[in-house]
């Protein structure tokens, strides 16, 4: 090995040592020393090639640069990847935040936030990208010898290439085969999403001068047809800024050869194009609409609160047009030429959201969510970080862009739970490192939603946040009206899941040229097998629940490991064949629905049926143009859309909704009836819901019957005082998971009797989960509610690490891995 040399330990030599964030789970972050060559190129945010043990190499962040000699031996950064820095201090300033506010490691913050191709290890394996060819011209030496490598044996690892190459070359070369597509770094999740292709048309580039473009039309001769062609492209090129191949044929009545012949002429170009692909719209920007008085009313109301306070909620019904007064306020950041971030759920990030916004910002906005691969999330990372992109409308995860000068984050549907993320850690949510992060920019936070998060609301009503309501809807339509079906009485009519009420209601609607949406909440609501002679239930070897049975495959899945089962000729405790399925799920509903009207169209929307992103949107876009009378489907229906002729919305069971097992299930309830609600008759006349329930006197049922929030909240928020739960305390909350059931249960009495020491009044168990097994691991839990006394956050986690440092200071625990859960959901 030629690496001698490359690590010394020769510290007096060194003036200046660095603070390196690795990528990994780690407890600290480490100190490595600058050579003196490197003194000008060690910047925070840049990239540095450091030795971790004794070989494995990894690209880390320079964390800070300091000039005190720690007091033990350092090794040498190797060199530094990057001349400019990857990211700013306000992004070091947040990894340090949620590593500390969420109980992990800058590393796993790290490892999250950076896109995986800036993720150099040695265990990195570079893939061939197939589509770059094999034209090597433009690479250099060292380049060439690795893509040739690459080009035979489509993938090579970072030791293989440590081969080909001398030892300092091999990062630096990675990195820049990376930068110029050549290779990508393998990734198991971008090998699930086949990248979709289209043929995309666009103006040639000497037709984008407007006096050419006359000319060519002015001089046409013949070709009629190519004339009309053109003309529509144009139209479509100039509007939508993009235009695929597909559509404007069909928009046009043209064909494939018309097409071409334009192509031939040298007038437009058709290129292939990734459909996913950052969207390169013409930069057009219309706000062309008027806000409705009380939209203007509110607008103005979050300006000014802006001024005095960062953080605004607007609490504004269902179909207030929440939407529009966000374009306006990110009109404004625009024009002051400043970043703003629109943040939604991932599932609400449909093609209709998009194509919203699209249409007044063109491409001046972006989008960026989980699907994106590594070379398209790299491209927008450098686009935020350079300031190029001023708008940016993402999911979760969009938070961790380098942004430069952000005036504005918005948080739409703010409630929602999925903003939290649940694994790996870091385990933050979304909402609230957003306003952090803000703080860090002195931007503004707009949270929005019709149905307001607890922690929210009272935050608003404590004076922390600024309240704006917007209590009518746009097109002034009343919210809808909703009538409770006391399903007790329907009953032993063979029919469970829709009542003759509902099904009548469903006949009226789509013989009116309406439709329909039937929520069926999925969770504890599975289909599964029972035996009707003893009531045995198939379980998951793995994970001790219950198996789903799915029709599709006809077997029965764990929804907790993914594992399959046949099913059983046999029960396997008595012996008899005597199964029953028990089935409430929303493909059962679906078949039922077929059956009852054979003559309507009718579709499930569920996570069976959308794998893959463009299944929803597709799915969306078909009832959006009603080629679907019916939708049944899952929490996923419920999520922001806005569909002119839905007028009917079923909620098939209520009880379900309200008997989980958890703090917030009257919270969750009443947002998700809400919510549902919500998506009907928001344009032409009032709309219907109906809502399925047994336990009809339920509280929470009342206050969705009459849309009162306000009732809600205060009713609501007196229980969580009384039992001390959030938003009074914060909830912590430990699992502990080891393959031996004895020792779990060893380590979590030990640890729960370490953390009495300190904090007695606020732990609750231990206790085993609900489900407590997964993966062949058994759980235990304990949770601390922790009170939110100010300033004293920091020290209750300190107190909370260090006894799990004790614990697992017993050889025995050490292999006991313990999840932080901070601000459970
Ligand atoms: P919310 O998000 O509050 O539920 P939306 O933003 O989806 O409501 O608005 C509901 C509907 O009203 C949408 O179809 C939207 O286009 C329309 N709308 C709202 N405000 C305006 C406006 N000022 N001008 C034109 N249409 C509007
Ligand atoms: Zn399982």
């Amino acid at each position: 090995m030629k690496e001698k040399g490359s690590i010394l330990f020769e510290e007096d030599k060194r003036t200046h040592w660095a603070e390196v964030i690795l990528p990994l789970a780690l407890p600290q972050v480490y100190n490595y020393a600058v050579p003196p060559a490197l003194i000008s190129a060690v910047l925070p945010g840049c990239r540095a090639e450091v030795v971790l043990g004794k070989t494995k190499k990894y690209a880390g962040i320079i964390k800070s640069v300091f000039s005190t000699a720690p007091s033990y031996p350092t090794k040498d950064i190797l060199q530094v990847l990057d001349e400019e820095p990857l990211l700013y201090k306000e992004q070091l300033k947040l990894w340090e935040w949620m590593s500390q506010y969420y109980m992990c490691s800058e590393g796993e913050v790290m490892a999250a936030a950076l896109p995986t191709n800036f993720k150099l290890s040695s265990e990195a394996v570079l893939i061939y990208n197939e589509s770059y060819g094999e034209n090597f011209e433009q690479l250099n030496n060292e380049e060439y010898l690795v893509a040739e490598a690459l080009l035979i044996k489509k993938q090579l690892s970072i030791t293989e290439v440590q081969s080909i190459l001398d030892v300092h070359n091999i990062y630096p070369t990675a990195k820049s085969l990376l930068e110029k597509n050549v290779c990508f770094i393998y990734e198991e999740l971008a090998e699930k999403y086949k990248v979709k292709t289209q043929n995309f048309v666009t103006l040639h580039p000497d037709y984008e001068e407007e006096r050419n473009l006359e000319s060519l039309l002015n001089d046409w001769h013949g070709a009629p047809k190519q004339m009309e062609l053109l003309l529509a492209f144009l139209h479509f090129y100039k509007t939508e800024g993009e235009v695929q191949q597909p559509d404007l044929l069909k928009k046009a009545n043209a064909t494939a050869a018309q097409l071409k012949a334009l192509e031939t002429k040298g007038i437009v170009i058709i290129s292939k194009q990734n459909i996913d692909r950052i969207k390169s719209l013409a930069p057009v920007m219309q706000v062309d609409y008027e806000l409705s008085e009380a939209q203007d009313y509110a607008y103005k109301e979050i300006k000014s609160n802006f001024r005095s306070k960062p953080v605004t909620l607007l609490h504004g019904v269902t179909g207030s047009g929440k939407t529009e007064i966000y374009i306006k306020l990110i009109e404004e950041q625009f024009l002051q030429a400043k970043q703003v971030l629109y943040l939604l759920p991932e599932i609400a990030l449909t093609a209709q959201m998009i194509r919203r916004l699209q249409k007044h910002f063109g491409g001046n906005i972006a989008i960026y969510h989980s699907k994106f691969n590594n070379q398209e999330r790299i491209e927008l990372w450098n686009k935020v970080r350079t300031g190029e992109i001023k708008i940016v409308l993402g999911a979760r995860s969009s938070l961790f862009l380098p942004f430069k000068k952000l005036g504005l984050i918005i948080v739409d549907e703010e409630h929602d739970p999925s903003y939290k993320q649940f694994d790996p850690a870091p385990r933050y949510n979304a909402r609230d490192a957003a306003i952090y992060y803000a703080h860090l920019f002195s931007a503004k936070v707009l949270l929005g939603t019709a149905t307001p998060s607890l922690e929210s609301y009272y935050n608003a009503s404590l004076g922390k946040y600024a309240l704006v309501e917007l209590n009518e809807r746009y097109s002034k339509l009343a919210l809808p009206v909703i009538e409770i079906i006391n399903t007790a009485q329907v009953a032993g009519k063979g029919k469970v899941s829709i009542s003759p009420q509902l099904e009548e209601a469903i006949k009226e609607t789509v013989e009116n040229d309406r439709q329909a949406i039937l929520f069926q909440n999925r969770r504890g609501y599975n289909p599964y097998m029972i035996c009707g002679t003893c009531g045995y239930i198939p379980k998951c070897t793995h994970c001790d629940v219950s198996l789903t049975l799915h029709k599709y495959t006809n077997k029965l899945h764990c929804h907790y490991c993914s594992s399959t089962y046949s099913k059983l000729p046999h029960c396997i405790a008595c012996g008899t064949n005597t199964w029953q399925e028990k089935t409430f799920g929303t493909e059962k509903i679906e078949e039922e629905l077929e059956n009852t009207f054979p003559d309507f169209r009718i579709a499930r929307m569920d996570v069976d049926t959308v794998r893959g992103k463009t299944a929803h949107d597709n799915l969306l876009l078909q009832f959006e143009q009603q080629k679907i009378d019916v939708l049944v489907g899952t929490q996923m229906v419920v999520k922001g859309l806005d569909f002119a002729k839905l007028q009917l919305v079923g909620i098939l069971d209520a009880d379900g909704l309200l008997s989980f097992n958890d703090f917030r299930v009257n919270e969750r309830a009443y947002q998700l009836m809400e919510q549902v609600s919500g998506r009907a008759g928001r344009k032409l006349e009032v709309g219907k819901v109906m809502l399925q329930a047994i336990n009809v006197k339920h509280p929470i049922l009342q206050y969705v019957v009459r849309h009162d929030y306000k009732a809600f909240y205060a009713d609501e928020i007196e229980k969580r005082k009384e039992y001390f739960y959030p938003p009074f305390s914060r909830i912590v909350l430990l699992t502990l998971k080891h393959k031996d059931r004895e020792t779990v249960i060893n380590a979590v009495n030990k640890l729960a009797a370490l953390l009495r020491q300190d904090l007695e009044p606020y732990i609750v168990g231990p206790v085993a989960p609900v489900i407590g097994r997964i993966k062949n691991q058994y759980l235990m839990e304990i949770m601390i509610k922790l009170p939110k006394e100010k300033n004293k956050g920091d020290k209750y986690r300190d107190v909370i690490n260090l006894h799990i440092d004790q614990m697992q200071a017993a050889t025995a625990y050490r292999s006991v891995r313990v999840v932080k859960n901070v601000d459970v959901m």
